[in-house]
C-alpha cells in the first residue's frame, strides 16, 4: 500500500485524492484540512447564491467518503501544527492543496482605513468562514466601490445588490443576511483599471448582473468606446467579444429608474483612498489610456467615486506554510510537473497542486487537469516512495503529537447540526459561523 497525505481538501485536494484512487488500486489517502469543514473555497468562496456550483459539494463528498479516502479535518500543516518533516515521516507522499489563502494587496495610500476591505474578508463573512471578521461592512454605507473586475469582483457586487428573499433561502450565516437585509447601499462601483477587452470576469457572470431584480447596470458608451477592440471586437477571443457585446447592450439601454444600481467602469485606477472623519469616504481614480500593448499609462486626469465601503478584489495570493519551499515572486511552492523542488532539485515524496501550484486562476474544473499531472509524477515515483518506512496508520501517531482529528462521523455531525440550525431559523441549512459551534457539533459526532 502507498500511503498518501493530501493537505486541504478543497477542489484541487478532492480532485487529487480522486485521481490517486482512480488510477491505482494500491493507495490510501489520507485528506486533511486545518478546518473541521471539507471542499475549501467550494464551501467558503462560491458565493450562496450560486446553488449550482455549490452543489459541487455533492460530488466532493462522494470521493471523500471513498473505501481508501479518509478525511481528517482540524489538522494543520505547518506553523502551530503538523511540520512538512513529520508528514514526511507518517507518509509516503504528500501533496499539498493549500490553494491561495490571502489576498494581494493594492499598495495604495488609505488602503487600510476603516470601511476598506478585502473581497476576501467579505467573502469568508457572507460565507461563514470561522476566521471571518465579525461584520461591519455594511452598516452606514450609501455607496460602495469595488475595485477589480474578476469574477470575485463580479461576486461581491452581486451580492451588496441583492435583496434578502433571494438570500434568504441560501446557507450564509443569519447575522450576514440580516447586515445585508439592512442595507443602505443603493450604488455599486465596480471599477477596472483597463479596458472591457481585457476584464476577468466570464460573460454568464457579468451577464448575471442584469438580471438582478430592482437593480439596473449602468454603463457609459463613451468609456467603453476608450477601449480600441470596442469599434471592431471580431479579433478577440470569443469570450471578451462576448463580453463587449453584453456591455454594448447595457449601454445602449435607456434608464429605469430601479431603486439599485450597479455602475460598471473602466480605464480607471485606483491612486488614494480619501477619508471622511477617519473612515474611507471616497477613493481616488486616475483616468488611464490604453498604451497598445495591453497595459495602460495614466493620463494625469482623476475622478473621485463616493464610497462608505470600499472592496478591494484584485485577486488572491499564496502564503508560505512553514517548512516546505516558497517562491515570494509568484506567491507558489516552486515545483516541477508537481514535483515540489528544493533548491532546485525535486524533493522527494513532496507535491503540489491547485493554486499553490499555478497561482490563482482558473475556474474550479482547471483543478482536475492540474492534479492530474501531479499524480502521474506521483505514481511514477512511487516505486521508490514505498521504499521509505511508514506507519501502517497515521492516525494514532498524529494523535500522539497532540492532535484531535475530526473525522468524517464529526463533520457529518456539523452537517445535521447546520440543518437544525436552519430549521430552527425558518430557513433551510443555515452554516455554523464559528470555531466554538462547529468544534461542540463536530465533537457530538467524531467517533
Ligand atoms: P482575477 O480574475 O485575477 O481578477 C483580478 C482583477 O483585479 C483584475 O481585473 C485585475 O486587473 C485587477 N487588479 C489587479 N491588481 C490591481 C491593482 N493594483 N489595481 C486595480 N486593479 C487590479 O482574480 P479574482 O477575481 O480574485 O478571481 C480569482 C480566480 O477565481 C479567477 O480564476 C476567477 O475566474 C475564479 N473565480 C471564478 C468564479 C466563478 O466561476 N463563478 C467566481 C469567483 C472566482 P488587471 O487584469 O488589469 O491585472
Amino acid at each position: 500500500m502507498l500511503h498518501v497525505a493530501v493537505v486541504g481538501s478543497g477542489p484541487s485536494g478532492v480532485y487529487t485524492a480522486q485521481t490517486l484512487v482512480q488510477q491505482d488500486p494500491d493507495v490510501r489517502v489520507d485528506v486533511l484540512d486545518r478546518l473541521p469543514c471539507p471542499y475549501g473555497l467550494v464551501r467558503y468562496g462560491v458565493a450562496p447564491d450560486h446553488e449550482k456550483i455549490k452543489s459541487l459539494q455533492g460530488n466532493l463528498r462522494s470521493v471523500l467518503e471513498h473505501e481508501r479516502i479518509r478525511f481528517l479535518g482540524g489538522v494543520q500543516a505547518g506553523e502551530g501544527g503538523v511540520p512538512p518533516a513529520r508528514l514526511r515521516e507518517l507518509y509516503h507522499a504528500v501533496v499539498y492543496c493549500v490553494g491561495a489563502a490571502t489576498d494581494r494587496q493594492l499598495g495604495i495610500p488609505g488602503e487600510a482605513l476603516p470601511g476598506s476591505w478585502s473581497a476576501t474578508e467579505f467573502v469568508s463573512w457572507y460565507s461563514a468562514h470561522p476566521d471571518a471578521v465579525a461584520g461591519g461592512f455594511v452598516p452606514g454605507a450609501r455607496s460602495a466601490a469595488v475595485i477589480g473586475v474578476g469574477n470575485v469582483a463580479v461576486d461581491v457586487t452581486r451580492m451588496l445588490a441583492r435583496a434578502t428573499p433571494q438570500l434568504s433561502p441560501t446557507d450564509m450565516p443569519q447575522a450576514a443576511l440580516t447586515a445585508l437585509a439592512e442595507s443602505k447601499i443603493t450604488e455599486v462601483h465596480m471599477v477596472g483599471r483597463r479596458g472591457p477587452s481585457q476584464a476577468r470576469f466570464t460573460t454568464k457572470e457579468l451577464r448575471e448582473l442584469g438580471s438582478l431584480p430592482d437593480t439596473e447596470v449602468v454603463v457609459d458608451e463613451a468609456e467603453l468606446a476608450l477601449d480600441p477592440a470596442y469599434a471592431d471586437p471580431s479579433g478577440l477571443p470569443a469570450a471578451q467579444r462576448r463580453n463587449i457585446e453584453v456591455l454594448r447592450g447595457w449601454a445602449a439601454a435607456p434608464p429605469r429608474g430601479a431603486p439599485r444600481r450597479i455602475r460598471l467602469r473602466f480605464f480607471l485606477r485606483p491612486v488614494e483612498l480619501l477619508s471622511d472623519a477617519g473612515r474611507v469616504g471616497a477613493v481616488r481614480f486616475e483616468r488611464t489610456l490604453p498604451d497598445g500593448a495591453g497595459g495602460v499609462t495614466g493620463s494625469g486626469r482623476y475622478e473621485d467615486i463616493e464610497a462608505q465601503l470600499v472592496l478591494r478584489s484584485v485577486g488572491y495570493r499564496g502564503v508560505p506554510l512553514e517548512g516546505l519551499p516558497f517562491d515570494g515572486t509568484r506567491g507558489t511552492v516552486p515545483h516541477e510537473a508537481g514535483r515540489v523542488l528544493r533548491d532546485g532539485a525535486v524533493s522527494p515524496g513532496e507535491y503540489v497542486a491547485g493554486w499553490i501550484k499555478r497561482g490563482p486562476t482558473g475556474v474550479i474544473g482547471t483543478n482536475r487537469p492540474c492534479a492530474k499531472e501531479t499524480v502521474t509524477s506521483l505514481l511514477e515515483d512511487a516505486p521508490g516512495l514505498v521504499r521509505h518506512e511508514v506507519p501502517e496508520d497515521a492516525l494514532p501517531a498524529l494523535r500522539a503529537d497532540g492532535l484531535a482529528p475530526v473525522d468524517w462521523s464529526g463533520w457529518l455531525a456539523i452537517e445535521r447540526a447546520e440543518a437544525e440550525l436552519g430549521v430552527s431559523l425558518g430557513r433551510s441549512v443555515v452554516k455554523l459561523p464559528d470555531w466554538r459551534s462547529l468544534m461542540a457539533a463536530a465533537h457530538s459526532g467524531t467517533s
